[in-house]
């Protein structure tokens, strides 16, 4: 019995320390409400049970019947290994101010944020139901998927350590999603982040562009999101070398800034369960063909 008290009073410290209790002078980005995803659909009326591969095959035939549908393994990304970062977290505090590490020879704050749509839609909610979205779609393709963090209302890793699962599993790629929010004028659409500095060197780089680029081709044929105007002077690229998230990777890795929250009608996609299945199954076509 000790034992159990001794690890319920563990459990209650865990929450009082790590738990929502914030100094109310604590910024805090409130868990918005992830948009719920589609409703479960049911089955088209009418729809007959799909039967399974017979095993009521005719008694004259001992032999087993072989199995005719098609196995895991037939699946475009079996044996693929993909991680997901649903970007920023949950909930934001003063903690998340400390520096770590972001690779290049840099450090960084442990995380900000993200943004919102002027509606108040947080980024890091639609982070999360993208990711859930594409981990979905990955997963119906035979792909084994992990998020960097499991949840949306608490703290996820550090910039840092947003890489750290890839490396570990050795995954073939990570894809790191954000929407962004800039307030110039018009700006719009989605871009595709790449580090020039990563740890894994230049021909993890260079993988890196090679996935952002069909990752690109994806989207704007495949979504109603057009390429940015605001960043990567029509390429929707982005190159840079501040980010820990890519820069720590030694796998191939990008960050999708998949539109930009000030801007109405990004919001409005972005804030869609429809547009959030799209450019799931856009990103999964995506890394198909990178992978491919
Ligand atoms: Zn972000």
């Amino acid at each position: 019995m000790r034992g159990v008290r001794g690890a319920a009073v563990a459990i209650a410290l865990s929450v009082a320390l790590t738990g929502c209790q914030v100094a109310a002078s604590d910024p805090v980005v409130p868990s918005a409400p992830v948009v719920a995803e589609s409703p479960a659909s049911a089955s088209p009326s009418g729809s007959p049970a799909t039967p399974g591969p017979s095993a009521s095959a005719t008694s004259a035939t001992a032999a087993p019947t072989p199995t005719m549908s098609p196995t895991q393994d037939a699946l475009p990304l079996a044996g693929r290994t993909i991680v997901i970062d649903p970007g920023h977290n949950g909930v934001w505090t003063k903690r998340e101010l400390r520096k770590v590490p972001s690779g290049n020879g840099r450090s960084k704050e442990c995380n900000s944020s993200g943004t919102a749509t002027n509606a108040g839609y947080a980024e890091h909610a639609y982070n999360w139901a993208q990711a859930n979205a594409l981990a979905k779609e990955l997963r119906a393709r035979g792909a084994t998927v992990r998020l960097t963090r499991p949840n949306d209302h608490g703290e996820g890793p550090c910039v840092n350590l947003r890489s750290a699962l890839a490396n570990e599993l050795k995954a073939d790629a990570l894809v790191s999603i954000h929407a962004d929010g800039s307030f110039a004028s018009g700006a719009r659409g989605f871009h595709v982040i790449v580090s020039t500095t990563m740890v894994g060197g230049s021909a993890v780089e260079k993988e890196s562009t090679a996935l952002a680029k069909r990752l690109r081709r994806a989207l704007e044929t495949e979504t109603a999101m057009p390429r940015s105007t605001y960043i990567g002077g029509g390429t929707a690229l982005s190159f840079r070398n501040d980010l820990g998230t890519l820069n720590l990777s030694k796998r191939t890795a990008v960050m999708l800034e998949m539109g930009n929250m000030r801007h109405a009608t990004d919001a409005a996609l972005l804030g869609s369960a429809k547009f959030r299945t799209q450019a799931a199954r856009a990103i999964a076509d995506g890394l198909e063909a990178y992978l491919g």
